[in-house]
């Protein structure tokens, strides 16, 4: 099949509304013009016609737009027919387009010729499927960013720093007695510490990204009684887990997707972390600690009333997956306000193995006191924050990307530091810009050469 057959589809979703589009792409689309409307309209003006059956009785009345290529969605000549919203109407329509030679029209296949004739590139087209999908106005936001191209323009900015890079290392492989002194070069290193930055800022962007499309997984970590379930419950407005005051309730680990405003949010209650128990709980806890290393969050929560000054997150913070951040959740705040007792008050650093501490939430999973202010704190981790920049519409395949772009960058900078090997370091560095090309889709190896020379001075 080639790529200029003519497709169609309907724009708009299926039912009953007030207008339905059907859209024709494709080199079919002046003789369809012709033949459903009586005449190729003008380009880009709403032309008011009848749609015409292949006996030339009409089918419905409404305007046709054409957009001849290369100045249309997908590059291609574009024909729009606005009919009324129904669905014998825009059946009928489709039908006789088909007569005129078209095809029915793939799943994102507008996009993906959009793509292939370089209207967007592929994290745009992405972002397209993301800003219609998208649960809050975050998400959307996030998609729009994304459609406009900053997230490719990050990731074109890594390439080109990752150029830079190759440009140097190889210039250096090609003039072998200078190798040495281009290799122990001070400004490499430099520029190896600005591209590891460079990557930090776009990871950070894309994580959130992530979170808004794809959710967040939260683990509800703790000692045993200090409301884990309770929490859960309150959170979910229902009682998904068993409450009990015996310690060792919750053996497995139990998994409710909420959402908090539109954004999807996993929540996991787990098995309480103690010493002891039994061989059921010691396999809830290893799988505790599996579910962790893989959370976006854990929620620590403790008991406000038995431990204050929160001891039991001194106890086990460290053995928490450090890369994962966490949220002090103190618990049975009814109870400390009952007694009149205070919550001691957690400076940075203080106490903690972490370099700083965790943000704290006072919350009372049995009134409800505080919900409101973890919800909205759970909100902020999901992307009201603000990243520098702003969160960027991101899906795993791009974390994916990002992630071993970034690890072919930390090998090229050990293969420089412990062995001064330019052919590994060249190596290494044209796998992390691979990745990156994954991500836009595009992928521009052959331009190496040039820039070789053009950027270096053959007499140096
Ligand atoms: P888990 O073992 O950490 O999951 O703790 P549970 O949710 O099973 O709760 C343990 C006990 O603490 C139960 O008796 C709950 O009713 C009680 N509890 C939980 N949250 C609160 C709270 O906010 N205030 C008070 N007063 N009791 C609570």
């Amino acid at each position: 099949m080639t790529r200029t057959d003519t497709i169609v589809a309907q724009a708009t979703p299926p039912g009953r509304g007030g207008l339905g589009i059907v859209r024709v792409s494709g080199s079919k689309v002046p003789e369809i013009a012709a033949a459903v409307v009586g005449e190729l309209p003008p380009p880009r003006y709403a032309t008011f016609a009848r749609f015409l059956d292949a006996r030339r009785e009409p089918i419905d009345a409404g305007l046709a737009l054409f957009f001849p290529a290369p100045h249309s969605y997908t590059g291609e000549h574009v024909l729009e027919l606005q009919a009324h919203g129904g669905p014998l109407v825009l059946e009928a329509l489709i039908e006789r387009v088909l007569e005129l030679g078209a095809r029915r029209a793939q799943p994102g296949e507008f996009t993906q010729r959009a793509f292939l004739n370089d209207k967007l590139d592929l994290a745009q087209a992405e972002a397209i499927a993301d800003l219609i999908d998208a649960g809050s106005r975050a998400a959307l936001r996030a998609a729009l960013r994304s459609l406009q191209g900053e997230f490719s323009a990050m990731v074109r900015a890594l390439v080109e720093a990752l150029i830079d890079l190759r440009t140097y290392v190889e210039a250096a492989i090609d003039f072998p007695d200078e190798e040495i002194d281009f290799l122990t070069d001070r400004e490499l290193s430099g520029r190896f510490a600005a591209v590891r930055a460079q990557f930090d800022g776009v990871l950070a962007s894309a994580q959130q990204g992530r979170l808004l499309r794809e959710g967040m997984t939260v683990v509800i970590a703790g000692r045993p009684n200090a409301g884990k379930s309770s929490l859960l419950n309150r959170l979910a407005g229902y009682d998904a887990a068993i409450v009990t005051p015996i310690p060792g309730t919750t053996r497995d680990v139990l998994r409710v997707p909420l959402g908090i405003d539109g954004m999807p949010l996993h929540v996991l209650d787990t098995a309480g972390l103690r010493e002891g128990g039994d061989a059921i709980e010691a396999e809830g806890m290893r799988r505790a600690h599996a579910e962790m290393q893989r959370a976006d969050r854990v929620l620590f929560v403790i008991d406000a009333a038995d431990d204050p000054a929160g001891a039991a997150f001194r106890e086990q913070g460290a053995r928490l997956p450090a890369a994962v951040p966490v949220t002090l959740v103190f618990n049975k705040c009814d109870l400390v306000v009952a007694q009149g007792a205070e919550v001691a008050p957690l400076a940075p650093g203080n106490d903690f193995s972490r370099e700083s501490a965790p943000p704290r939430v006072l919350v009372s999973a049995l009134t409800g006191a505080g919900i409101d202010a973890l919800r909205a704190h759970l909100k902020q981790c999901m992307g009201y924050s603000s990243v520098e920049g702003g969160a960027i519409s991101a899906r795993s395949r791009h974390l994916e990307s990002l992630a071993r772009a970034r690890a072919h960058t930390e090998e090229a900078a050990r293969q420089l530091a412990e062995r001064r090997a330019g052919e590994l370091v060249a190596e290494e560095l044209r796998a992390a810009q691979q990745a990156l090309n994954e991500i836009t889709g595009e992928f521009t190896s052959d331009d190496l050469l040039g820039r070789i020379f053009a950027g270096f001075c053959i007499g140096k």
